[in-house]
């Protein structure tokens, strides 16, 4: 019997593992060669920037791509740029605003999260490809919170004394930071418990660096185990034609894709652009799952936007979106069974 053996070209619709990773280690972390990157050395933004900030600049080249040369007000830019802003002290602003710190000692476990009732959050990793500004964990003692291999047989041994969880939330810090084979590793140990029947991924990587999405890692949805990707995006400009293929591929392969957004002043704080990210994402094959109110973190008082103001543009968004598109604006408050819905 003759053989038809077809050798198939090599996969170039596929981003290699080297690719991702280059792109990681190449991301810029001086505000001065960001601004220079964008045209704007000479503007009065320059005069606004500090580099000192403990919780540093950290930007990927191919989320820089997406920003807007010469605009100093520019969505995308003001989402990474240190200001000195950042140094102003507000009231009711802290450093650990979800009170994370206590949360973490009931589980008692690095790293481990269980706050709410059917789902556990376990920081993977600890650093992220992309600093926010907004970000409630910018003050985030990761160093203490740092869990290795060794500690999973301890999230095995909570998932078996909790048999009310079925399901695992990978976070961080950003999940994706890390290798595929330990993605791929932790995969295989959580699949060992019959009662977690999802794995969710809670990931800024792909939006910030789409070549994140390697065959490797779309590999992962070969388990038992239904696989759920929410991302982060926050402006319809972060999406373009290589995100749009990465989320391609994470749905041909069985994604579930969502995403979340936080409702920033300056970004994303009005109607047109909102309801443009949301039908943007739903072409994209992304629902719109949560937005956020910002958490009161130390350093982001400048983003905050109050409750009334939320409220009254949320209603606009529902009169303009068909339903599926509008997420649930909600916010997080310490001690809460489940995230509280806005209003
Ligand atoms: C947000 C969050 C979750 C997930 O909540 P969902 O409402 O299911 O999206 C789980 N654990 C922690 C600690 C969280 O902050
Ligand atoms: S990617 Fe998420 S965790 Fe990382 S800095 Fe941004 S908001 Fe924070």
């Amino acid at each position: 019997m003759i053989q038809n053996v077809q050798i198939l070209p090599r996969n170039e619709t596929h981003w290699q593992d080297n690719e991702w990773k280059k792109l990681l280690s190449g991301a810029i972390e001086s505000p001065k060669e960001l601004l220079s990157i964008l045209d704007l050395a000479d503007s009065e933004l320059a005069k606004q920037i500090d580099p000192n900030q403990k919780f540093s600049q950290r930007v990927p080249t191919p989320f820089i791509k997406k920003m807007e040369k010469g605009n100093p007000q520019d969505p995308l830019l003001l989402q990474v740029l240190p200001i000195q802003d950042e140094n102003i002290k507000t009231d009711g602003f802290v450093a650990d605003p979800l009170d994370e710190a206590s949360a973490l000692h009931k589980t008692g476990m690095s790293g481990l999260l269980h706050k709410y009732q059917s789902r556990v959050l376990f920081m993977l990793a600890t650093h992220c490809a992309v600093n926010c500004r907004y970000c409630f964990r910018r003050e985030f003692p990761y160093q203490e919170n740092r869990a290795s291999k060794s500690d999973w047989s301890k999230l095995g041994h909570y998932l078996s004394e909790h048999p009310e969880i079925n399901e695992v939330i990978i976070s961080g810090g950003d999940p994706l930071a890390v290798n595929d084979s330990y993605l791929t590793d932790f995969v295989r140990f959580i699949e060992r418990f019959p009662q977690v029947i999802r794995l969710r991924i809670h990931t800024r990587l792909p939006v910030v660096i789409p070549q994140r999405i390697t065959s490797s890692l779309l590999n992962l949805s070969q388990s038992r185990l239904q696989m759920v990707m929410v991302l982060h995006v926050n402006h319809p400009n972060e999406i373009d034609a290589k995100l749009i293929k990465a989320c391609q591929l994470l749905s041909d392969n069985g994604f579930h894709l969502l995403n979340q957004s936080v409702l920033l002043q300056g970004i994303n704080d009005n109607v047109d652009t909102l309801s443009k990210l949301s039908e943007k994402l739903f072409s994209a094959k992304v629902t719109p799952y949560y937005l956020h109110l910002l958490d009161q973190v130390q350093g982001a008082a400048h983003f905050n936007i109050e409750h009334d103001q939320a409220k009254s543009l949320y209603k606009n968004l529902q009169r303009r979106l068909a339903g599926f598109l509008v997420p649930k604006m909600v916010q997080e408050v310490a001690g809460e069974p489940n995230k509280t819905l806005i209003i």
